[in-house]
């Protein structure tokens, strides 16, 4: 239990290199327009985004921090979105749920850095409208390496799972701009299915999708009944948070059920 609380408070300050991440890669990465590129991307540590002030010691706590000064930076008075406390407070979860599943092993690692890597590309995909590759690319690398893991899903299922993945949801994209003409899925959607198949095995493909859809297709008419219009037909053109928070989702609760049967 003591292994699960540091889990949970050494999560929260990942959470926090996050949120840095979160903010300053698309901009690092050239997916938005930006007057100043960030020079690295969690370092130098972190400021505030709009005065550039470098935050005191105890600024840096994260999550008790934001709440004492109610999300907002205590030099120029600029809001800081609850993003950032969201993300603080599910970085906790996810390294805390990986601890207590795998114990402090290599396997945990691994869900760890899954977890994480997804957090990061369904936040950046709701705020820009991008996946970057600079994530996709070694999620998907992650995953077939991670597949070789005691608790893996094994190198056959995972090679298999990013070929069909990969393959299918570009074939799916493919057709669609053909026979519409215009983009339904984007690339950044093609390769974090492939990801999602490396790391969760060729069988969890069709409920990772199931999920997704539902879930995209739930937000879309929640969007539309609360009269957020404009809302929902953005929310309907971006895919990411919702394959990331299924690939999620699968991955937390297949693992049990692929270990019993
Ligand atoms: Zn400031």
């Amino acid at each position: 239990m003591a292994a699960v609380t540091i889990a949970l408070l050494l999560g929260t300050i990942l959470g926090s290199f996050l949120n840095v991440v979160i903010s300053r890669g698309p901009r690092k990465w050239g997916l938005v327009e930006s007057a100043d590129r960030p020079a690295g991307l969690a370092f130098p540590a972190s400021q505030c985004e709009n005065c550039h002030r470098k935050l005191s010691a105890h600024e840096l706590v994260p999550v008790a921090s934001y709440i004492a000064l109610r999300g907002t930076c205590r030099a120029c008075g600029a809001a800081i979105g609850l993003r950032h406390l969201l993300v603080e407070i599910a970085g906790g979860a996810i390294l805390a749920l990986a601890v207590w599943r795998h114990g402090v092993s290599a396997d945990a690692a691994a869900m760890a850095v899954l977890l994480f890597l997804l957090l990061a590309l369904a936040v950046i995909d709701a705020e820009t409208g991008y996946l970057p590759d600079a994530l996709t690319w070694p999620l998907l690398a992650l995953g077939l390496a991670a597949s070789f893991l005691p608790g893996g899903t094994g190198p056959l299922q995972a090679a298999l799972g990013a070929a069909i993945g990969g393959g299918g949801l570009w074939l799916l994209a493919t057709l669609y701009k053909r026979f519409r003409h215009r983009d339904g899925l984007g690339g950044g959607d093609v390769k974090l299915l492939a990801a999602g198949g490396a790391w969760c095995g060729a069988y969890a493909l069709p409920v990772i999708l199931l999920v997704a859809s539902l879930s995209g297709l739930l937000a879309a008419v929640a969007g539309m009944v609360l009269g957020q219009k404009e809302r929902a037909m953005t929310a309907e053109l971006r895919f990411g948070p919702y394959l990331a928070g299924a690939i999620a989702l699968v991955y937390a609760i297949g693992e049990p059920l692929a270990l019993a049967s």
